[in-house]
């Protein structure tokens, strides 16, 4: 409990537990030494006092034998000084009784006897004085004999149940004519001589014969102390509790006529191990003190460990922030706290070098050393708002609006051939001297030259007009009418330039990229080196405006989804395939369809990104498509893909990932994909066939190519446009078109899909032009994935019956 409560306070005053419980351990520990040693202190100073005090005893027994024989002694003197004096001597032998009573009564009474007599030689008395004369004679009779065999001694007897110490002298004239005995009473006198030599408890017991033991004389003082000792009797050594004080006991017996004697040699335990017990409280009083000084400095030490520990705990927490500014205290110390700070004190150099070196890496283009798209990005909008704060500013102050931003996007011309004729390392050195002419071309202070990725570059003008941005343009348009050279060989290079203005195209950072990346694109298409954004270039509507920035964003928080529309066999009317559809399923918007992103994601090359979405997620359920036969998936390609010399690998990649094959994919790629670069599009086509995916023509029949030119294409199928489909029986030149692509192909070695079937009659007249298979609306719209396996379960159990039906109808026949 108080040790709880002292633990406590240590936190409190340690504000932590380490030191609170390196306080609590010294102070147990120490504590649990001071015990033991008290302890053993304590039963030596018991076993010291036990034994002092058999020794005081024993020492006593011998002080009190002395005092009686001293006593004996000068009794014995007084006896013999009668019994030498001549008129005694004269009055004894002529028999003069009334003179030898007054001189035994005389003599007596001068050292302090109380019996005094004469014996005759055979021990008779002859004259007696005594205060009681009582059963006196006989005992006389019997001790003289034994005092006078003895020549000297002295003897105890009990007279009237009061000790008397007797002794016996001859009385000779010259030769013995009888004995002079004298006895003297045993008293308080005594024990309290007794007492004062030797500091014992003395008490004197004695027992008449035929009546009760009863305290002659004692120096206890107190009442119930004696009738206590009475009580308990005390008849052995040992230990008596007398009136709540310990008392060791030593019995001395005396040998004495007419009953018992004996003396009790007592000495309080207490006195004896009263300086010993002083010892203990001084240890007492010190180990108190140890303690104090022990919580102390142990505190001290604590304090002196964990102050410094939590400074660095705050650094450490200050680090993890990433505040590498502060230099941590404590460095100084030549410990081992001190060690630890330092290696600290070096880890936060460190880290802060290597966040520094991170922070350039993340921020900066490796080859050019230029800024990168995330640094660029961040630039513009550092440039816009301060473009922002000064026109508020100018407001307040009435003047006119405050100049704008101008961005630049430029992409090279045909620089993925450059790479692929001069190789990567030629490449790379096109780009930095592109870098090198772009940062040539900017005059003003303040300027931005970035490289966005790849072959495409941006600038930034903070304070500048459409007319500023213009100018640059041409000036860069205009450098690049020299070739560049590099190693004898003359390149020539060619750039679309896009501008993009704050305020005026755009109110944010994003929108203002997004929208000059778009300018550029339409420069490149128009062939033109600069155009200015505007409005118009944006494919639909505003809605489009905002979709690439969100586009990316839609990739990363998981909002695009995979729709499946079948494809069946038209003969056997078995589902034997599946396309791939992308749905953005956007936050606000609800299910956006394709047709509103695509178009801008493939003028912005984002289709790429998209493109790889969709084939993962369509790779991750392949073997659960499975499920009800084999399903080959069909995935969209976009011109941009084609291009992607990387694409195979690409996807390889994704399928070693999920475990799905080649062979369980077909692609689709548009005729007009194909031409708008067709020796990359057939060389990228053949890698494709090689790997053992699928090829099939999309959307035939919209585009100018012929079969003759398609055939030499590795590709296995050909998808006859939805337009000519949905027209097939309305529009009879639809149904020439049709039939006449369904032979060629069939010629040519292709199988031929109709897709936009959207009821049985097509079908069925699909199906009688040997169209292999068929899409459409007719079997199913495209459906999230747990909705296509549905109805694939139900297509297949009602295909079964009518299967069944047919054979049973051809067994009735
Ligand atoms: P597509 O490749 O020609 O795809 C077929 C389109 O025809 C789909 O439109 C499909 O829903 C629709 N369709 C199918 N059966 C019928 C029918 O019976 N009647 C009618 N009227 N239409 C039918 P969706 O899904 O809107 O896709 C439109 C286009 O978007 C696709 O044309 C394709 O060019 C592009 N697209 C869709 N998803 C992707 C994709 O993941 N990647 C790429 N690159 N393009 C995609
Ligand atoms: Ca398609
Ligand atoms: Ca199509």
């Amino acid at each position: 409990m108080l040790f709880h409560r002292l633990n406590r306070a240590l936190v409190r005053f340690g504000g932590g537990g380490l030191a609170a419980r390196i306080v609590v351990l010294s102070l147990l520990l120490l504590l649990l030494v001071q015990a033991a040693g008290f302890g053993v202190v304590r039963s030596n100073i018991d076993r010291n006092a036990r034994a002092q005090l058999a020794s005081e005893l024993r020492v006593g027994e011998r002080v009190w034998q002395r005092l009686l024989d001293t006593q004996a002694q000068r009794l014995r003197q007084g006896a013999a000084l009668l019994s030498a004096d001549f008129g005694f001597r004269a009055a004894a032998s002529s028999g003069d009784t009334a003179t030898i009573s007054s001189a035994l009564d005389n003599h007596g009474a001068r050292i302090g006897a109380t019996v005094a007599a004469l014996l005759d030689t055979n021990f008779e008395p002859r004259a007696v004085h005594a205060s009681t004369t009582h059963a006196l004679t006989s005992v006389l009779h019997d001790m003289a004999i034994s005092l006078a065999r003895e020549n000297g001694g002295n003897r105890m007897a009990l007279i009237d149940g009061q000790p008397h110490q007797f002794v016996a002298v001859p009385l000779r004239a010259p030769q013995t004519i009888g004995w002079v005995v004298m006895g003297f009473p045993l008293g308080q006198t005594l024990v309290d001589d007794m007492h004062a030599l030797s500091g014992l408890q003395v008490a004197l017991l004695s027992k008449s014969s035929g009546a009760r033991e009863h305290i002659t004389a004692t120096t206890l003082r107190s009442a119930i102390a004696s009738t206590e000792l009475l009580r308990q009797g005390a008849a052995t050594d040992g230990s008596l509790l007398l009136d709540g004080d310990e008392l060791f006991v030593h019995t001395v017996p005396q040998d004495a006529a007419g009953g018992s004697l004996r003396t009790l040699l007592m000495r309080s335990v207490a006195d004896v191990a009263a300086p010993f017990r002083q010892v203990q409280v001084v240890l007492a009083a010190i180990t108190l003190l140890g303690v104090l000084l022990f919580a102390l400095g142990s505190a001290w030490m604590a304090r002196r460990v964990t102050t410094p520990l939590r400074a660095l705990v705050g650094a450490s927490y200050r680090l993890g922030s990433g505040d590498y500014s502060q230099a941590l205290e404590g460095t100084q110390r030549s410990d081992e706290i001190g060690e630890l700070a330092r290696a600290f004190d070096h880890m936060r150099v460190s880290i802060a070098a290597q966040e520094a070196e991170m922070r350039h890496l993340a921020f900066t283009d490796p080859l050019t050393n230029m800024p990168n798209r995330a640094r660029f990005r961040e630039v513009v909008r550092a440039a816009i708002a301060t473009a922002e704060r000064t026109r508020t500013e100018g407001a307040g102050a009435g003047a006119g609006a405050g100049a704008g931003v101008a961005v630049l996007m430029l992409d090279l011309d045909r620089f993925k051939h450059v790479n692929d004729v001069l190789g990567y390392a030629m490449g790379d050195r096109l780009l930095c001297s592109v870098a090198q002419r772009l940062t040539t071309q900017v005059v003003r202070h303040g300027d931005v030259v970035a490289r966005l990725g790849g072959d495409e570059f941006a600038l930034l003008l903070p304070e500048a007009d459409e007319a500023t941005a213009r100018a640059l343009a041409q000036r860069i348009a205009d450098s690049f009418e020299h070739a560049l050279t590099l190693d004898d060989q003359t390149v020539d290079l060619s750039a679309g330039v896009g501008i993009a203005c704050w305020p005026d195209h755009a109110d944010n950072a994003d929108d203002l990229l997004v929208r000059a990346e778009v300018a550029m694109y339409a420069a490149k298409q128009r062939h033109e080196p600069s155009v200015v954004y505007d409005l118009a270039m944006d494919s639909s509507s505003a809605l489009n405006l905002s979709l690439l920035s969100e586009l990316r964003r839609a990739v990363d928080d998981g909002e695009l989804r995979l729709y499946l529309q079948p494809k069946i066999a038209l003969h056997s009317r078995r589902l034997v395939g599946a396309e791939g559809l992308v749905r953005w399923q956007h936050p606000q918007r609800g299910l956006v369809q394709p047709m509103d992103f695509i178009p801008f994601a493939e003028q912005t090359g984002f289709v790429r990104q998209l493109t790889l979405w969709i084939f993962e997620e369509a790779a991750r359920h392949w073997h659960h498509l499975q499920a009800h036969g084999p399903v080959r998936i069909s995935i969209n390609l976009s011109t941009r893909d084609l291009l992607d010399l990387e694409l195979p690998q690409k996807l390889n990649a994704i399928l070693r990932r999920h475990g799905a094959p080649e062979s369980g994919f077909c692609l689709e790629i548009t005729e007009s994909a194909i031409m708008d670069d067709p020796a990359r599009a057939e060389a990228t086509l053949n890698t494709l066939r090689t790997c053992g995916f699928k090829l099939s023509i999309d959307d035939f029949g919209t585009g100018y190519s012929s079969l003759a030119y398609l055939r030499k294409l590795p590709v296995n199928e050909l998808k006859i446009d939805r337009s000519f489909v949905l027209g097939l029986q309305s529009n009879p030149d639809d149904a020439k078109i049709v039939r006449s692509t369904i032979d060629l192909a069939h010629n040519l070695g292709l199988s031929v899909v109709a897709e936009g079937i959207e009821n049985e009659a097509v079908f069925a007249q699909l199906a009688a032009l040997h169209c292999d298979e068929g899409q459409g609306y007719h079997m199913s719209r495209p459906l999230p994935l747990a909705d296509f396996l549905g109805w694939a379960a139900r297509w297949n159990a009602s295909h079964m019956q009518i299967e069944k039906a047919a054979v049973e109808e051809a067994a009735l026949a």
